[in-house]
């Protein structure tokens, strides 16, 4: 090979890299070490970007993006016993819902717990109403193998063991090939799946979380994410709890006493600054959905796979997998809702009685209706 022909074979092979490499929502282009360099001048006291999923691939011509979401996952805990850890160890916990987790190009939940040994139980007042919660730490093989990709630790029930409970979930996640975020150390991470790159950020007003209430820090960080991804996902876990909190208000809402966050105000300024998709959960009932500016936003997912310790009653045991078709650029497309309910004390399960669906519609018809969605019986999401 003569040194000029050398040359031109090097010029090519890194323009072939490059291009592989990169991301380019807003048309330009940016290299990981890009993605690290502005994300270390937003945030330099941690490593936040986290490329823990980057799988390249050569067919980077995407067109269509099919996303899943569901809303709170805990497998069972081992504390305060393992008595309420799942039959079979947990393996066949996913098997009724399976097919629709994993047909999909990226798949989401909210792990309402911690995962792995570490810290110390917070207390509590009267053990009988405790809730306290422990997964073991092989249980990320169960999300892995039903298809998820990216989970929130951004809830009420992360911090369950103190910072040293928060420490043993990052050791365990960050060996799972699960991405994840949510901590304060954390809040958000990116990573790249079947040649499309995603930013993802995790929010709830918990002690430990990314605090959702910092709704200017959150819009930061979305225009960030947006400037070197193709889709940016929130998930946020916000919102009073239960059957009498199933509409979505357009204020701050105070359960127990403290406040748990606006939840429009903060989905609204999240697509205002580039953010794709929202995934919403936490208030244990399923919300409506809405689309705002060609964005879709579900307000709650309610309860997917809590296992014991839950109330499954009426609202608190169905909940949707909800299944997006977006664009590259992560625009809606078209939508469906699975639904699903909860068996055997927390196992989901297919619900051909549509009762989550029924919901979703009435709901978004009474507290979106200038959203541009029409919701079918069936469940296909599809614009007025
Ligand atoms: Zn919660």
């Amino acid at each position: 090979m003569t040194s000029k022909l050398y040359i031109l074979y090097i010029l090519i092979a890194l323009t072939i890299s490059y291009t592989l490499t990169s991301c380019s929502s807003d048309g330009s282009n940016h290299s990981l070490k890009a993605q690290s360099a502005i994300a270390g001048a937003l945030n330099s006291d941690s490593s936040i970007v986290d490329t823990n999923k980057v799988v390249t691939q050569d067919t980077p011509k995407v067109e269509t993006i099919t996303i899943v979401g569901v809303g709170d996952i805990m497998m069972g805990t081992n504390y305060p016993s393992k008595r309420h850890l799942p039959p079979h160890d947990g393996k066949k916990i996913f098997d009724g819902v399976l097919a629709h987790l994993s047909n999909a190009d990226l798949t989401f939940g909210n792990l309402e717990g911690v995962i792995g040994d570490g810290g110390r139980a917070k207390s509590c007042n009267d053990p009988k109403y405790c809730y306290t919660f422990r997964m073991p730490g092989h249980y990320t093989n169960h999300l892995t193998n039903a298809g998820f990709d990216v989970v929130s630790i951004a809830n009420n029930h992360a911090n369950d063991f103190g910072s040293g409970g928060r420490k043993a979930s990052a050791a365990v996640l960050d060996t799972s090939g699960l991405a994840y975020a949510g901590s304060i150390s954390k809040p958000y991470t990116t990573f790249e799946l079947g040649g499309v790159t995603y930013g993802f950020l995790a929010a709830a007003p918990n002690s430990g979380c990314f605090n959702m209430k910092e709704y200017s820090k959150a819009a930061e960080y979305v225009a960030m994410l947006d400037s070197i991804c193709d889709i940016v996902i929130v998930s946020f876990h916000a919102g009073a709890e239960g059957t009498k909190h199933r509409h979505t208000p357009r204020r701050d809402e105070t359960f127990l006493g403290y406040n748990r966050g606006n939840v429009y105000k903060f989905a609204h300024k999240c697509i205002d600054a580039g953010a794709d998709i929202l995934f919403g959960h936490g208030p244990h009932v399923t919300r409506a959905v809405e689309l705002y500016k060609d964005r879709f936003i579900t307000y709650s997912m309610g309860n997917f796979c809590t296992y014991d310790k839950f109330s499954l009653k009426g609202s608190k045991g169905v909940g949707p997998i909800v299944k997006l078709e977006v664009d590259k650029e992560g625009k809606f497309l078209s939508g469906e809702l699975v639904a699903t309910k909860q068996i055997d004390r927390g196992i989901p399960v297919l619900d051909t009685t549509n009762k989550v669906i029924n919901e979703v519609i009435e709901l978004t018809k009474a507290d979106f209706p200038e959203s541009p969605l029409e919701i079918t019986e069936d469940g296909k999401i599809l614009r007025k």
